[in-house]
């Protein structure tokens, strides 16, 4: 390593020209999320390798779907703010990547092939290596002094552009393919260089573990529940280990899943063997690209990102106020409903009050509302957030009326905003989003449904309130359920609220209302109110919280909230 270390430096001092020496040029630098000063924050840099000048549009493409996946991940979508993101555009003289016909002394099934290329990458940790699709870089400077183009380089992706299954991270560098669904396992990949999580998965070849403990926190060989690194997420009936192999190793792989998928437990094979190490949960996306970040390693996500997030702007939209449903219609009321986008430096959260369907307003007629609308990043120093807004009132069969006029205002750095228009008048604030609560997973015990089909049309009601703010919501949006079966976990995902964190003598209070719609009247599966009391609550100790009631289970993480005040 000392050899490449010295060939790093002294090609660093040589990388004063557009051009480098095996062909590589530089094109364009683009910041694609600009969350602030990349100081305080994680700056990512796309490149891409063996794209030629004219195959930059398909190297731009990849990297849309690939930052899209990234930033639309759970919980990622409420903590984008705490990166910075940036594109740089290199031509490389030829189109591909090295191959390989055997690596490592074993035939790989490839054909040998040399292509000339920005960063010099290849499979077999590009020549050399003995993991075929080990997809590196014979010098890892090549890609280092393009990411240097970039404002700040902390984590380094490459794209690099052959459809063969491939990736690779050394250092700050990750590598990888453009095969078919790469962008999931782009994720993936980051999880390892950005939150330092280990793979869950084990091979079969390899069998008993017989190593120290593992540093990362998403896997263990520990086997007495009290030394767990992640302890305090069990259950108080959850055995350890929780699933693990009846038969001695050589003979079996992991049985199939035997507990609720949102189970936190020790299940046995992990980080490459299918023995002795053990997962904290049966499902998570450092096993399977296309899955859910387990809670584990949820919690980790938001640790590293805790200390970096901005205090973004959330908005509640609190009273809405119709003054002319312009329903020409003899029962007066107006089927009403708005659609809106909330606009803060280069991000766009559109939404649409109510999630589905429309609120009947008589004329002159006012509702409190308290939904919360969104969060958008802090506006740069000197701009502010807007908000463009267009009410309707549903009309059947000649199409839907607009209510005079649709708006399209600056909003406040915080405080309340009144939109005044001839026909309606919405009234909201601006609040700092230091205390976000995210919803995770909804395990149903039992749905109450006493239909044959066995599957619950489940929906959740809920509101999360600081005291002084209240928000409330639905999962799903609008009027749909969500089909769960008895003993059956489904993601829920969503940011429910963000808020201000409690002060004085308050509390972080959250109400859900679990229900199953019926064709006569809804059941309640369940409901319950719970609290959380003063910081210590918050914070990066306690981040992932589970509601075991005898009919359901939810999970759901509290970020927040000193950490996040500057
Ligand atoms: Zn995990």
């Amino acid at each position: 390593m000392n050899a490449l270390r010295t060939l790093v430096c002294v090609l660093g001092l040589a990388a004063a020209g557009f051009v480098r020496a095996d062909g590589g040029e530089f094109l364009d630098a683009t910041t694609l999320l600009d969350s602030g000063d990349p100081a305080q924050k994680i700056d990512l840099v796309f490149l891409g390798d063996g794209f030629t000048r004219d195959q930059q549009d398909l190297f731009n493409a990849k990297v849309d779907l690939a930052v899209h996946e990234f930033l639309n991940a759970h919980p990622l979508f409420a903590l984008r703010s705490a990166f910075n993101i940036h594109r740089v555009n290199v031509a490389s003289p030829e189109s591909g990547t090295d191959k390989f016909s055997s690596c490592g002394g074993e035939s790989t099934g490839d054909s040998d092939q040399q292509r000339r290329t920005a960063m010099d990458s290849g499979y077999c940790a590009g020549g050399g290596g003995t993991v075929y699709r080990c997809m590196l870089t014979s010098n890892d400077a090549l890609a280092l002094d393009f990411a240097a183009r970039a404002p700040d380089d902390n984590i380094v992706i490459v794209l690099v552009n052959d459809s063969g299954h491939g990736g690779c991270a050394r250092g700050p560098l990750t590598f990888f393919t453009i095969e078919d669904d790469f962008e999931e396992m782009a994720v993936h990949e980051m999880g390892h260089a950005i939150f330092g999580l280990a793979d869950e998965y084990q091979y079969d070849k390899e069998d008993t573990y017989t190593g120290a403990e593992p540093t990362q926190p998403n896997v263990t060989r520990e086997t007495s529940r009290d030394a767990l690194k992640w302890a305090d997420l069990l259950l108080a009936d959850t055995a350890v280990p929780t699933q693990a192999h009846g038969t001695a190793c050589s003979v079996s792989n992991l049985p199939g899943r035997a507990f609720p998928e949102d189970i936190i437990g020790t299940f046995e094979g992990a980080q490459y063997r299918r023995c002795a190490l053990y997962r904290p949960e049966y499902f998570c996306r450092m096993r399977e690209s296309q899955r859910a970040f387990c809670s584990v390693c949820r919690r980790q996500i938001i640790r590293t990102l805790l200390p970096k997030l901005s205090v973004d702007q959330a908005i509640r939209f609190t009273e809405l106020l119709i003054r002319d449903d312009e329903d020409p219609w003899p029962r007066g009321e107006g089927e009403i409903y708005m659609n809106y986008d909330l606009r803060s430096r280069d991000t766009t959260v559109s939404g649409r009050w109510p999630g589905g369907g429309e609120s009947s307003f008589d004329d002159d007629e006012s509702k409190t509302i308290n939904v919360a609308a969104g969060i958008v990043p802090e506006p740069a120093a000197g701009a502010s957030a807007s908000i463009a807004l267009r009410v309707r009132e549903d009309d059947w069969p000649d199409g839907d009326d607009s209510l005079e006029n649709d708006a399209d205002e600056p909003l406040p750095a915080s405080g309340p905003f009144t939109i005044d228009k001839p026909d309606y008048r919405l009234s909201g604030d601006v609040q700092p989003a230091q205390l976000r609560v995210l919803f995770d997973t909804m395990e149903i015990k039992d749905d109450h449904d006493g239909f044959f089909r066995g599957a619950g049309d489940i929906y959740v009601e809920y509101t999360v309130s600081n005291g002084d703010v209240t928000v409330s919501g639905r999962w799903p949006n609008g009027d749909d359920t969500v089909g769960i079966n008895d003993d059956e976990t489904e993601q829920m995902a969503i940011l429910a609220a963000a808020i201000p964190r409690p002060v004085g003598d308050n509390v972080l209070t959250i109400t859900t209302k679990v229900m199953d719609q019926d064709t006569f009247s809804d059941d309640e599966v369940g409901s319950e109110t719970f609290t959380f009391g003063g910081d210590t609550a918050f914070g990066t100790t306690q981040v992932v919280h589970q509601r075991d009631r005898s009919d359901y289970r939810l999970t759901l993480s509290v970020v927040g909230a000193t950490q996040i005040i500057p």
